[in-house]
């Protein structure tokens, strides 16, 4: 792992999967989210040291025995799912975030999506974000631009023929991006923040346990919706952050918020 500066935030580089990773998007909001940070401080010095997070209780009151946590003092925390939608698993995940009533992120690739349809408007139907894998599983910075945007916008085509939505947000495989590509599409890369490496492995216990060691507020969780062991971490996946004050939210939350 590698820290980079991008923008004015400092971010963290990881390639240790096929994927790599990138805050990409960082790039694209980093100044105006380091300027609102440092809008924030100024505020926060003028109005002295109280901590907004921590409201003093009232007199005579206690947090013990307290479990309500106000949704707003939650920490936010997004669910992605990459090269799907695979024909038996995806189901599986929808099953899981369903009964949880967990919002998450899916990362279609076009061939999977053209294959399964129905799956990608369940997937719309039951309130998740869908965004743009390409259409095969390409390193869109090693093709011709050309090539690379065609990649890229037949797979957004398809996203809005089957769910009369735009596509809005795009996770480039292998987690490279390009200036270039940024200016030809009207898409936000989005990267990550948690690898599980998911696809490495069958062991439940070793998924879970990069999320739960490296979850963070504003994380994004990188998995694959091909895989039954990827199934079984995310049952218990969602119960543990959810026990450690963390709400579930689609990426674009975690983003623009
Ligand atoms: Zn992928």
């Amino acid at each position: 792992m590698r820290t980079e500066k991008c923008g004015s935030i400092i971010y963290y580089m990881r390639r240790l999967d096929g994927d790599g990773t990138k805050m990409g998007w960082c790039r694209r909001y980093g100044n105006w989210i380091g300027a609102v940070c440092l809008v924030l401080l100024a505020a926060g010095a003028l109005a002295g040291t109280e901590d907004r997070r921590t409201p003093a209780l009232p007199a005579g009151t206690s947090s013990v025995g307290m479990t309500e946590i106000p949704e707003e003092e939650k920490k936010k925390i997004a669910l992605t799912f990459d090269d799907g939608p695979h024909p038996v698993y995806t189901e599986e995940v929808l099953q899981v975030l369903s009964e949880g009533h967990v919002p998450a992120t899916f990362f279609l690739l076009g061939q999977n999506a053209e294959e399964h349809q129905n799956l990608v408007r369940e997937i719309d139907a039951e309130g998740h974000l869908i965004g743009n894998h390409t259409y095969h599983h390409v390193q869109v910075t090693s093709l011709p631009l050309d090539q690379a945007c065609e990649e890229i916008q037949k797979t957004s085509d398809l996203i809005e023929s089957l769910t009369g939505k735009e596509t809005e947000y795009v996770r480039p495989p292998f987690g490279t991006w390009s200036e270039e590509l940024e200016d030809r599409l009207n898409l936000i890369p989005v990267m990550w923040t948690i690898d599980t490496l998911d696809w490495t492995t069958e062991n439940v216990d070793e998924i879970v346990r990069r999320v739960t060691e490296h979850a963070e507020e504003n994380g994004i969780i990188l998995m694959h919706d091909g895989y039954e062991s990827t199934v079984r971490a995310l049952e218990r996946i969602v119960p543990l952050l959810e026990a450690d004050n963390y709400e579930f939210v689609t990426v674009d939350r975690v983003i623009m918020d």
